[in-house]
């Protein structure tokens, strides 16, 4: 008699198979029809929902979420003014209140199945005290979540006067990513030089790299080209990722055929913010108002890895937000126009299996021999999960379910009509 920790019973997988999973300890040991006769301390029955690996965001700011209205909220809804409001409440934040706001929005993230963050950390900061909190918070939640984390130079790595050695410093602490934003630089040689110096640190270190990217409506904002070949000289490919990239909707199209091969052979992945990006892009606009996306199809036609990223939730950037990636990738399907059933069902592979792959996560996936972290949606498939964007019924963290939600159906009283509606798709 097979005996088991936790057992999912007859749920769909996101490629469409029904399958039972069998979970010991943090792992996952058998995925498929069970023996006869398993027994597990605890079966959650997932007949007829989805049963995903766990949602993975590669774009987060840990250190200044849940900090909307401190001091004051963005009257601009500007990039520009909310790195501004920030400057303002870095001065006044402490290591305790960021963890704790860590902390909650980590409750948030673990209800909605969101088990894997990449955040920026601000290294403009003589003390660090971002750093060291976010520090405090990646080990208190790496029972459940896993919090990778970006030494991110806001002011300027070259721009602002301590942020080189500052940055330096957090690598030194433990922060595992390189980060950097050119089009924040004074000049557009100051951006490459900062992106040169990067990609070299990173080199030496054996580290990835994630560039806040060519975050303008610039089209002439091109970073990214020399991005990807600070990449290919340093020979970081597959280790880089562009974050936003949004100069490129704007870009000439003749330009971007020259480029996007380019971001190929470099091996760098891209991280569009659609919630974001849809909302501080074009500001500068009248009409016609230009969409704030990247090239997201043309990319991934041109074989480039993206994945689609949340950025903020209530923070000096963004008023909104929830945690859940779903949210995200129903954003980012409307905004660059991803309707067809195949190019959705890639925009909810893309906030899972792509956004593990852009981070490195091992151990991903629902087959046996992996982290037994998985997600329990009320859907039935991945399409209708980003229609329904639906409760997460249950949430499994390397072995352990540490949330549930209750299933959303509403009664009805209309004479006549089923007194139970849950609005799955019919077909
Ligand atoms: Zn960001």
């Amino acid at each position: 008699m097979a005996e088991f920790d936790l057992i999912v019973t007859g749920g769909t997988l996101p490629d469409g198979r029904v399958a039972d999973i069998a979970i010991r300890g943090d792992r996952i040991v058998a995925v498929g029809a069970l023996p006869e006769g398993a027994i597990a301390g605890e079966v959650i029955d997932a007949t007829g929902d989805l049963v995903s690996p766990p949602f993975v965001d590669p774009h987060f700011h840990m250190d200044a979420t849940l900090s909307y209205g401190l001091p004051r909220v963005n009257a601009s809804g500007t990039l520009l003014e909310g790195i501004a409001l920030w400057g303002e409440l870095k001065r006044i934040v402490t290591v305790e209140e960021m963890v704790e706001r860590g902390l909650q929005y980590c409750d948030w993230a673990a209800s909605m199945g969101l088990l894997a963050i990449r955040s920026h950390v601000d290294t403009c900061d003589d003390r660090l005290l971002g750093v060291q909190a976010m520090l405090e918070l990646r080990e208190k939640v790496k029972g459940y979540i896993d919090l990778q984390l970006v030494a991110f130079p806001q002011d300027g790595f070259l721009r602002d006067p301590t942020a080189r050695a500052n940055t330096i410093r957090a690598l030194d602490m433990g922060v595992e990513v390189v980060g950097g934003i050119p089009h924040f630089e004074r000049t557009m040689a100051d951006g490459a030089a900062s992106l040169a110096e990067l990609c070299r640190i990173a080199a030496e270190r054996g580290l990835m790299v994630d560039i806040h990217c060519d975050e303008t409506d610039d089209p002439m904002s091109r970073h990214i080209e020399t991005l990807a070949d600070e990449t290919i000289r340093h020979g970081l490919q597959g280790r880089v990722a562009g974050s936003h990239l949004t100069s490129m909707h704007s870009m000439d199209n003749y330009y971007v055929s020259k480029l996007l091969p380019l971001i190929a052979e470099a091996g760098i992945s891209a991280i569009p913010n659609p919630l974001i990006n849809i909302m501080l892009q074009g500001r500068h606009d009248s009409f016609p108002k230009r969409r704030g996306l990247t090239r997201v199809r043309e990319m991934q036609a041109a074989g480039i890895r993206v994945g689609w990223g949340q950025d903020c939730v209530l923070d000096p950037w963004y008023s909104l937000g929830t945690a859940d990636m779903l949210d995200v990738a129903f954003m980012g399907l409307h905004v660059a126009q991803m309707s067809h059933p195949a190019e959705m069902a890639r925009c909810f592979e893309m906030v899972t299996e792509t956004n593990a792959a852009i981070l490195g996560l091992d151990g991903y996936g629902i087959a046996a021999g992996k982290t037994a972290s998985l997600v329990v949606l009320d859907a039935k498939d991945p399409v209708d999960a980003l229609r329904l964007r639906p409760a997460r019924l249950a949430v499994v963290s390397k072995g352990r379910v540490i949330a549930r939600s209750p299933r959303a159906d509403a009664t009805l009283a209309i004479p006549g009509r089923p007194g139970t509606v849950r609005r799955r798709s019919p077909r």
